[in-house]
């Protein structure tokens, strides 16, 4: 719209048309009669061109009456068309608008400065249960909400302020009790209004039914809390971390500081460090394609491998863990524990059963596993294979004269003078009480009758000084047996060699014999 004119009185208005018309006839009539009455002179033909002139300003001004008339009436019309319409614009739009208010899903409420409800939609019947003729008009809607005397009194204050001071308030939550006595948590946006003068003619508060929200973020709270005392006291660390080579972690629970000597914080986002960094160098691709493959297949994965902590200790963990559902394979979820007492006591087992406990040698089972391997290698490259068998001379009377703990600690001198007596592809075992093995690959007979010979002469040359004081000197029978010459199986070998060792000592003892040797030199 263009800006107002000022606008005058109609009285005025019409006064300065008739003024105009009046000017405009009078000069008219004046000018008209004067030129008529010079040019004509005779009195008849003068009244006729005097009627001519009146009926000539009749047709005139009953034209121009009628443009003017007929063009201000068609204004006007238009004029009143259009108010109407606006009036029906107005009415509808202000329909409109209730039913928004009336309708909407959230509450609103309009109160006056006399904090007078005057608006009270369907939602906020809904949720209050109050019916908006409880309310409309009325204080008495603060007392039903806010029952508590304090409490009530904190939100008219802030409702006040609101009207006077024209504070905004944004999220601001209340607890209202409702008509059915259930409490309920609100979240109001609130702020005043203005009439046309100017001046605060109430405020409107919008609120949202926020009380399944706050219940769900409790539980959800009481929930992540459960979760993380789980975490914290679960052995081990649970992880989720992205399937990169660096195993970029997202999340660590507490007990990664346990396992690795390094905070949660240190490994995410590999701040400090990658945790495929602390994988041991010898597991790392292992544990990549394994890991690569259970993803690819859509199974779980499962592993065990060493870690070196931040003390740069090494330990074993074992891992178990899977690609996130919907991840695509980029993102794995799993927990890490500790093993390390687990593979301690797994090895010493092992050990336990392969070697033997006084010596530390091999023990006869472990002996035969050997022989076996040695053997199937000797054949496959056709190589010699020899095996010397030894038992101790009169090995009761040690133990006679000095006990069996002394016995014990000769056997353990012997171990080792004989371990550290040999070559390093060499094996020494244990096989009973006072007898031992010495399993030498790739040595014929005659290089096997030699060793045998140095080491019965080693044993025989040697005093073994014990713990006590005592020295102990003792002699060795040996028996020798060479695949393929003696025996081309297990127990063909091993019992060559036993029955040399017999022929020996029924030779008279602190001598080598060679399997199948004729005896002599007794
Ligand atoms: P020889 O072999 O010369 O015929 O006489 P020996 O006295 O050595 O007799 P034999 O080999 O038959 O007996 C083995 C003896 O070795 C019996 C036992 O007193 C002793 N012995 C066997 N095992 C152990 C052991 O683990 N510790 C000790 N201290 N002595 C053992
Ligand atoms: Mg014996
Ligand atoms: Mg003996």
């Amino acid at each position: 719209m263009k800006g107002l004119r000022r606008v005058r009185s109609p009285s005025w208005r019409a006064g300065q048309v008739a003024l105009v018309y009046a000017s405009i006839a009078a000069l008219w009539i004046g000018f008209s009669d004067a030129l008529v009455e010079a040019w004509v002179d005779d009195p008849q033909a003068l009244t006729r061109v005097q009627m001519v002139k009146g009926w000539l300003f009749v047709a005139v001004t009953a034209g121009v009456l009628f443009v003017s008339l007929q063009r201000l009436l068609a204004a006007d019309s238009r004029l009143l068309a259009r108010f109407e319409s606006q009036r029906r614009e107005l009415r509808e739009l202000s329909q409109f608008r209730e039913g928004i208010i009336d309708n909407a899903s959230i509450w609103i409420n309009v109160i006056d400065p006399h904090a007078r409800v005057v608006v009270w939609n369907k939602a906020a019947e809904q949720i209050s249960g109050y019916r908006r003729e409880d309310v409309l008009g009325t204080t008495r809607i603060w007392e039903l909400l806010y029952p508590d005397p304090d409490y009530r009194d904190f939100i008219t204050r802030t409702a006040a302020e609101i009207i006077a001071d024209g504070v905004e308030v944004t999220e601001f939550e209340t607890f209202i009790r409702t008509k059915g006595g259930e409490s309920r948590s609100i979240a109001w946006n609130s702020r005043r209004f203005f009439g046309d003068d100017g001046e605060i003619v109430g405020s409107v508060a919008i609120g949202r039914d926020i009380t399944d929200r706050k219940q769900a973020e409790a539980a959800l709270r009481a929930r992540e809390q459960q979760l993380a005392n789980l975490m914290a006291n679960m052995p081990g660390m649970a992880y989720r971390c992205v399937n990169d080579p660096e195993w970029t972690m997202e999340f660590v629970s507490s007990g990664c500081l346990e396992l690795t000597g390094y905070p949660p914080e240190a490994l995410v986002n590999n701040r400090e460090i990658g945790y495929a960094s602390l994988v041991h160098p010898d597991d790392r691709e292992r544990l990549w394609d394994q890991t690569q493959a259970a993803v690819r297949e859509g199974r779980p994965y499962a592993h065990e491998y060493r870690l070196r902590t931040r003390s740069e200790e090494e330990i074993w963990v074992w891992e178990q863990g899977r690609a996130v559902a919907d991840s695509g394979g980029r993102v794995l979820e799993g927990i890490i524990m500790n093993i390390t007492d687990r593979k301690n006591l797994e090895q010493e087992l092992s050990s336990l059963a392969r070697c033997d406990p006084l010596t530390g040698l091999a023990n006869r089972r472990e002996f035969y596993k050997l022989l076996v391997d040695e053997l199937e290698r000797a054949q496959r490259y056709d190589r010699p294979l020899a095996l010397l068998w030894l038992d101790l001379d009169d090995f009761k009377q040690v133990n006679d004269r000095l006990g069996h703990l002394a016995g014990d600690e000769v056997l353990r001198r012997l171990a080792h003078l004989l371990a550290d007596s040999v070559r390093t592809a060499d094996r020494v075992a244990r096989i009973g009480g006072e007898e031992f093995v010495v399993l030498l690959p790739e040595m014929g007979l005659e290089e096997a009758s030699e060793t045998a010979e140095r080491l019965r002469r080693l044993v025989g040359e040697t005093r073994f000084e014990l713990d006590g004081g005592d020295a102990v000197s003792t002699t060795v029978s040996v028996g020798v047996a060479v695949y393929p010459v003696h025996g081309a199986s297990v127990d063909d070998l091993a019992g060559a060699a036993d029955q040399a060792m017999y022929d020996a000592k029924r030779a008279g003892r602190d001598r080598v014999r060679q399997s199948g040797e004729a005896l002599q030199g007794a």
